[in-house]
């Protein structure tokens, strides 16, 4: 029986690729998106149209009653979830000292809440079937900072404390509980910075480039898989050589 995978934000960017990668792997994946309905139902029209099985569920995955009713609808149609991506995020970005209190609560909602809730739904039926794995997608922002980037930053670092802290408290069920921490990679998330930001940015990357989204998919790929069965509580940076 093939697994089950829910991406959050897996209408576009990183989660899109993600989603293709897993349906391709054989995962019957739900497609979570939040306001791009067309973008979401695109993912699933490929994925069908490749042979597989997929799903769009609509869900800010900051609201608790939001994220109820999402895994309600994916455990219908597509059965529990045995793999969940953590990949929905947003920036919004201000120098600390102009940064207001909504995009601050925003971003720690949207970035953060999110993971709270979306893996504290998913752990329930993972702990019966006593396998699971959560992989949730972090930043090297959060390892390094980012000046304008306060609050993103610190949402990418918290998850790195909550996903060691998830992993102690649910390995002896056999889920594994990861993060990925991609550099830059190109998405409408980047699309919008100035193009001496961007030229910077690959000059202090070792592989002089930036990521694509289906390399950031190849290494969730690889924690979903059985391959990945030893590897918990960490942190797998994939940045093409940013952080050294
Ligand atoms: P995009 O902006 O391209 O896509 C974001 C996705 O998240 C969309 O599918 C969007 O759906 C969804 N989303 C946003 N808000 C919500 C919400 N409240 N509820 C549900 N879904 C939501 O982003 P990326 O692909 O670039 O980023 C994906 C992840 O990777 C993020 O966590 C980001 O922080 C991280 N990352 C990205 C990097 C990069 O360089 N691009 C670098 C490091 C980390 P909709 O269109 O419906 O709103």
């Amino acid at each position: 029986m093939s697994r089950v995978a829910l991406v959050t934000g897996g209408s576009r960017g990183i989660g899109r690729a993600i989603a293709l990668l897993l349906a391709e792997r054989g995962h019957r994946v739900a497609v979570n998106y939040s306001k791009g309905a067309e973008a979401a139902e695109g993912v699933v029209g490929t994925i069908i149209e490749r042979g597989g099985d997929a799903l769009a569920v609509q869900a800010d995955v900051g609201s608790n009653d939001a994220v109820t009713s999402m895994f309600q609808r994916v455990a219908d149609r597509l059965g529990p979830v045995d793999v969940l991506v953590n990949n929905a995020g947003i920036t919004r970005d201000a120098l600390l000292l102009r940064m207001n209190v909504d995009t601050w609560d925003e971003v720690i909602r949207t970035n953060l809440t999110s993971v709270y809730l979306c893996t504290k739904h998913a752990l329930r039926s993972m702990v019966r079937a006593r396998w699971g794995r959560v992989i949730t997608i972090g930043s090297v922002a959060g390892l390094a900072g980012n000046p304008g980037q306060a609050n993103y930053a610190a949402t990418k670092a918290a998850i790195v404390g909550f996903t060691k802290s998830v992993a102690k408290e649910v390995g002896s069920r056999g889920i594994t509980v990861n993060v990925i921490a991609p550099g830059f990679v190109e998405t409408d998330l980047t699309a919008g910075l100035p193009e001496e930001t961007k030229a910077a940015a690959t000059a202090s990357i070792a592989l002089r480039r930036w990521g694509t989204p289906a390399e950031i998919a190849s290494a969730v790929g690889y924690l979903a898989s059985d391959e990945a069965s030893y590897i918990s509580g960490h942190v797998l940076v994939v940045d093409g050589g940013l952080a050294l």
